[in-house]
């Protein structure tokens, strides 16, 4: 199994947390969206651990909450004690309305509005990420108009390409985020960010990309950081107190992935970063980091019904089930790879090759395509595994289809985090 949070039971059921996937679907309705808690939880204390363990004190992890947000899981962050990041003012109220601790909270972004900007700075946030020399001079003037002193990170383009997908690579020099170490235009925002009368400078902060499995991509970001760093110390005498390295690990969708293991890769980079920093004369900054995905993915789960199959002779065969690119989009966007499972007979031999389409009215809704499966009837459990990141967080209500239900597993119970959404919810705001 892709994690061992996955099994089949005595009835051929694939089990999930321990938790019969099919006796859930038939509670919960289709398609429904699972999130093992307890795995979430393991997960959050593997990061916290390792970086307590092996960094300077106050290293922190932050919970990336794009990748799977609502009330529910700020909750879960706020009991382990560990920050958050969040990137827009709904995230921000979401996290508010869980009573998560805001002040522990980074507000990101590569266009904050003034509004966000004012809204963030009166709920408390306790650090904003400023992404621009624009957003620098906005969030000085606001912060001084509501007397606020605000703790801010600068968020530098350090000019690395990990290798990953173009779409989840953020810390290339062309990056549409952060200031850009070329021509000492970050030297310069770093100046300006000392110079800001209302704003506080904690330190810096770089995020390369996603889905990276080795601990060399964010080694060689933190030396370039440090670089950086020693050239802000030279021109300005500023060392900063914390160093952020941005996006967690990669997460393992299908079997061809590594398997990782986060505490060694942190602990990795941990000594690099000592080594780095005695070579430069610098002190070891606080180090942040900024899992996502690693918290979440294997968490999750995604069940749907099979509304039946369509063989083109000849040509290839269709499994069409009642979601897709609504509750998923993420094979439309960059043909992720996941691994899927017939719940019902999770045993039965895998001797059917299928692409599986969801309901929406668009060729390219599919959530994967060329999977091998026993061949399933109308009626019965499709599970798509890994989908507890950027599946729940990018739904949309395309065809008019409302979001499924977020239902939390936890010690062998589940409730329901996020309740389906209606019809009626469907036209709520239509006048
Ligand atoms: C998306 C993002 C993350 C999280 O990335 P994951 O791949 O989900 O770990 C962290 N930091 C920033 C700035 C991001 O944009």
């Amino acid at each position: 199994m892709i994690c061992d949070n996955l099994s089949v039971n005595e009835k051929g059921h694939l089990t999930f947390a321990g938790q019969d996937t099919v006796l859930l679907a038939e509670q919960y309705g289709t398609p429904l969206y699972l999130m093992d808690e307890d795995k979430i939880r393991e997960h959050v204390r593997t990061y916290r651990d390792a970086m307590v363990a092996t960094m300077p004190a106050g290293s922190m992890p932050e919970f990336a909450s794009k990748a799977f947000s609502c009330k529910h899981i700020y909750r879960i962050m706020a009991e382990e004690g560990i920050d958050i990041d969040v990137v827009s003012p709904g995230e921000i109220y979401t996290a508010m309305q869980a009573g998560f601790p805001m002040e522990k909270a980074f507000f990101h972004g590569n266009n904050k509005t003034d509004e966000d900007l004012r809204f963030a700075i009166r709920a408390g946030v306790g650090t904003i990420v400023v992404d621009s020399e624009d957003e620098l001079t906005a969030l000085d003037r606001i912060a001084g108009e509501l007397g606020v002193k605000q703790n801010i990170l600068l968020r530098v383009a350090p000019g690395i390409d990990p290798h990953t997908h173009k779409k989840i690579s953020t810390g290339s020099v062309d990056s549409k985020f952060g200031v850009t170490v070329l021509d000492g235009l970050a030297v310069k925002a770093a100046e300006t960010a000392l110079a800001a009368q209302n704003l506080v400078l904690k330190g810096f902060h770089c995020h390369i990309g996603s889905q990276i499995f080795e601990s060399q991509p964010f080694i060689t970001a933190s030396e370039m950081m440090l670089d950086y760093i020693v050239q802000v110390r030279d021109k300005t005498d500023y060392l900063p107190e914390m160093l952020n390295l941005g996006g967690g690990f990669g997460v393992r969708y299908v079997e061809s992935d590594p398997v990782i293991d986060y505490a060694e890769k942190i602990a990795e980079v941990a000594a690099a970063l000592q080594a780095q920093c005695e070579v430069r004369g610098l002190p070891v900054p606080k180090i942040l980091m900024e899992p996502g995905r690693s918290l979440v993915a294997d968490a999750g789960l995604t069940l749907y019904t099979v509304g039946g199959v369509k063989e083109i002779p000849g040509y290839k065969n269709y499994i069409a089930i009642d979601g897709g690119m609504t509750d998923n989009p993420r094979y439309t966007l960059y043909e992720s790879a996941y691994t899927l499972a017939l719940a019902s007979r999770a045993n039965a031999p895998k001797d059917f090759v299928a692409t599986v389409g969801g309901r929406c009215c668009e060729s390219g809704d599919l959530i994967q395509e060329n999977v091998s499966l026993p061949k399933p009837v109308r009626g019965e459990i499709l599970a798509v595994m890994t989908t507890g990141a950027y599946n729940y967080s990018m739904a949309s209500n395309y065809n008019r289809v409302g979001r499924p239900p977020v239902v939390m597993l936890k010690g062998g119970k589940s409730t329901v985090a996020v309740r389906r959404e209606t019809l009626e919810d469907l036209c709520a705001l239509d006048k």
